[in-house]
C-alpha cells in the first residue's frame, strides 16, 4: 500500500499566516482592499484571495488609490513608503511580521551607530527582495547588500561593519559569509572586533530546515509545492533535493507527473512557507487519484 503524507510542519509561517488572516478579515467587510505587493508568493493563493476581492498594487500606484484599505505585507516597507501611505486618505493595515519589524528597528539603531563611527551596515540578503528593500530604508549610514562571496569586495574592511541577515536566509551560507569576512580581516592584519554580527534569520526558518531534511529522507519521493517566484520555496526545495534526489517541485496539482511514482512506497508532500495547507491537500489528493488510476 503506497502512503501519501503531507509534511506536518508545512504550511504558512506565522508572519504569512497573520497577513492572510488580516486580508481575509478585511475582505469580509465592505470596501476595496489592496495589498501593496504580492501578499504571498503563491499564485494559487493569490488567485483565491483575488476571487474574494483582493487587488495587488505596486509602490507606483499608491497615490492613485483612495478611500480604500491598503495592506502592508509580512515583508514590511521602508519608512519612506510608510510615509507615502500615511499621506493618502486610505486606511493602512500593517501586517509586517513581528520578526521583520524587530529587524528593521535593529538595523535603524545599528546604522545610527555606524554613521557615528563612519562604518557600514551589511545586509546579507537578496537585492530587490521586498524585505531587503524595506531594510535599506532604515539605514542611516553607508550600507552594502551582499549575497555572494564576490560581494565581500564591496565591503570596506577598514571601517566598522555591522552585519544582518535577511530573515529567510540559509543559516549555513550566512555563517560561511561571515567567516569569509573574518578571514579577509585576518589576511589584512585587521582586528575582528570591528565586526558586529546579528544572526537575524527567523526561528521558524531555522527550525524548518532540519525537520524538512528528516522528512525528505523518510520518503521515497517528495512533491514539493511552491510558487516559482518564492525565494523561500526555491531555497527549501534545494534543501529537499539534497536529501532526496527524487524530489520534484510543482506550483499546483496540474504539474504532477504519474511517472514519478513508479515503484515507490512512501510519498511525501511538502512546501514553502508561502504554500497554503489547502494546496498541499489538493496535491496529495491528485497523487492519490493518479495512484488509484494506475492500479
Ligand atoms: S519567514 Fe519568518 S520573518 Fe519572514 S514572514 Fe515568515 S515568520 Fe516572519
Amino acid at each position: 500500500m503506497v502512503s501519501v503524507l503531507i509534511d506536518p510542519k508545512a504550511g504558512f509561517c506565522p508572519g504569512v499566516s497573520n497577513a492572510i488572516s488580516k486580508a481575509e478579515n478585511l475582505l469580509d467587510s465592505p470596501g476595496k482592499v489592496f495589498s501593496l505587493g504580492e501578499l504571498v508568493h503563491c499564485p494559487e493563493e493569490i488567485n483565491r484571495l483575488e476571487f474574494l476581492g483582493l487587488k495587488t498594487i505596486s509602490k507606483e500606484d499608491i497615490d492613485s488609490v483612495s478611500d480604500s484599505k491598503i495592506l502592508i505585507r509580512a515583508h514590511g516597507v521602508s519608512p519612506n513608503v510608510q510615509h507615502r501611505l500615511n499621506k493618502t486618505n486610505n486606511e493602512i493595515i500593517d501586517a509586517t511580521c513581528g520578526t521583520v519589524y524587530r529587524l528593521q528597528q535593529k538595523v535603524k539603531i545599528s546604522s545610527m551607530q555606524m554613521r557615528q563611527s563612519d562604518g557600514q551596515v551589511v545586509i546579507y540578503g537578496k537585492e530587490n527582495h521586498p524585505e531587503v528593500e524595506g531594510l535599506i530604508g532604515y539605514c542611516h549610514s553607508k550600507y552594502v547588500i551582499a549575497k555572494d562571496p564576490e560581494d565581500i569586495g564591496n565591503i570596506d574592511i577598514n571601517s566598522p561593519i555591522s552585519i544582518f541577515a535577511q530573515t529567510t536566509a540559509n543559516v549555513a551560507d550566512f555563517e560561511q559569509f561571515v567567516n569569509n569576512i573574518y578571514n579577509k580581516l585576518l589576511e589584512n592584519g585587521l582586528e575582528a572586533n570591528r565586526v558586529q554580527v546579528y544572526n537575524t534569520i527567523c526561528t521558524p526558518m531555522k527550525n524548518r530546515v532540519p525537520q524538512l531534511r528528516s522528512f525528505a529522507k523518510e520518503h521515497d519521493v517528495i512533491v514539493f509545492v511552491a510558487g516559482e517566484n518564492s525565494s523561500n520555496g526555491n531555497y527549501l526545495y534545494s534543501i529537499t533535493k539534497k536529501d532526496n534526489n527524487r524530489a520534484f517541485m510543482v506550483s499546483g496539482p496540474g504539474q504532477i507527473s504519474p511517472g514519478w511514482f513508479d515503484n515507490v512506497q512512501k510519498i511525501g508532500v511538502s512546501g514553502g512557507n508561502s504554500t497554503p495547507i489547502w494546496l498541499l491537500e489538493e496535491v496529495a489528493d491528485e497523487i492519490k487519484r493518479m495512484l488509484g488510476r494506475q492500479s
